[in-house]
């Protein structure tokens, strides 16, 4: 038998997920950020299950939107960063790709370059973020300058919020009030709206969302309410591949991190932070053992790790399933344990990791 480390992807949960996302944001249209391989997912197989349902995909750079071009992929698709040298923008043209604008070097660079038909930008504003944008004093000289180029055909104002997570936070309308300031009277679509801001209704009116994490099935809000509408789309499974009795006060794994108060059936699985589970995953982090809850015990190591199996008496459980996140465990759940988010959980899957693919009916 092979190393049992599977992630099961269950693709029409992601596009289950897609539609709640577009219901949410109507009348708003979805662009499905499917950056980073679908944070871990596959983009490929992601692109091609919501390929029939779909408004748009977004990625973080042209070899990302390549993989999806060279699959037949049809869609308009946003490249979050934009180009990063000028020699990307012949394919951008030729690809019918969206092209965020965010610094001065881009628009000088746009206006150098001859191009055979004009591209759609996305003029992006620094409301707070920090990370990418005209600050919103030097927004409208950027919008004049591409709004001159015969090389832009469209312009969509974007932005990013810092905080839409935080449910209490003031951030997100101080954002967006700086945003829809520095845009008045300006025509074009908006776009402001991450999965935070979909789930909490943070933004009143804009044309485009950019669901990424919900559509996986993960919150980004610490809050169980968000998590019951969405499906998880990864369940990560494994097997136990050993078993012993540990008597009191013996101890289990590197640095002796856990020591039995009691004698203690202890499984040994097959998953390790070399696949991705997460070496920081607190003693006691939830994992999902035949049907039964269980907890991890001691440190995770490279390929290993043991687990509580008290709750099988002395049965034999070599070759039981171990669910480490998926329906019963949520991701969200092992990266509170593990001081981490579900986005870096997902896309820290390694390739020893076997991935399946199947559409569940739902
Ligand atoms: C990654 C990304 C998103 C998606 O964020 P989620 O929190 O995963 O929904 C949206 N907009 C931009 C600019 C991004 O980089």
């Amino acid at each position: 038998m092979a190393r049992a480390a599977t992630a099961i992807i269950t693709l029409n949960a992601i596009k289950q997920n897609y539609l709640y996302a577009k219901s949410l944001s109507k009348p708003a249209k979805a662009i499905a950020i499917i950056k980073a391989n679908a944070y871990g997912h596959g983009a490929i197989e992601v692109a091609k299950a919501l390929a029939d349902v779909a408004d748009a995909f977004g990625v973080a750079c042209l070899e990302e939107a390549k993989e999806l071009r060279d699959i037949g992929i049809k869609q308009p698709i946003l490249l979050l960063e934009g180009f990063f040298s000028t020699d990307e923008l012949e394919y951008i043209n030729e690809n019918n790709l969206w092209c965020v604008i965010h610094s001065q070097f881009q628009l000088e660079a746009l206006q150098r370059t001859k191009l055979t038909k004009p591209i759609t930008a996305w003029l992006k504003m620094d409301t707070g973020m920090h990370r990418l944008g005209f600050l919103p004093e030097k927004y409208l000289d950027a919008w004049q300058q591409l709004s001159k180029m015969s090389q832009v055909e469209n312009i969509v104002h974007m932005s990013h919020f810092s905080s839409a997570d935080e449910l209490n936070s003031p951030t997100t309308k101080q954002q967006q009030a700086l945003f829809l300031e520095a845009i008045s009277g300006l025509p074009g679509d908006i776009s402001l709206a991450n999965s935070s801001a979909i789930l909490t209704k943070a933004v009143a009116r804009q044309q485009w969302t950019r669901p990424g994490i919900m559509l996986y099935g993960a919150s980004p809000i610490d809050n169980e309410t968000f998590t019951q509408t969405l499906i998880p789309a990864m369940t990560f499974i494994t097997k136990v591949i050993s078993q012993r009795t540990i008597t009191e006060g013996e101890s289990v794994g590197y640095n002796a991190l856990w020591k039995a108060k009691k004698t203690t059936q202890v499984g040994t699985v097959s998953i390790g932070y070399a696949d991705g589970y997460p070496r920081h995953a607190a003693n006691g982090t939830p994992v999902y053992i035949n049907g039964k809850k269980s907890q991890i015990l001691g440190r995770v190591s490279m390929d290993m790790m043991m687990v509580d199996l008290s709750m099988f008496d002395k049965q034999n459980c070599i070759g039981f399933d171990v669910e480490l996140w998926g329906d019963n465990i949520l991701a969200n759940n092992v990266a509170k344990c593990s001081e981490t988010i579900a986005y870096a959980l997902f896309c820290g899957l390694t390739r020893r990791v076997n991935k399946r693919y199947f559409d569940k009916v739902l």
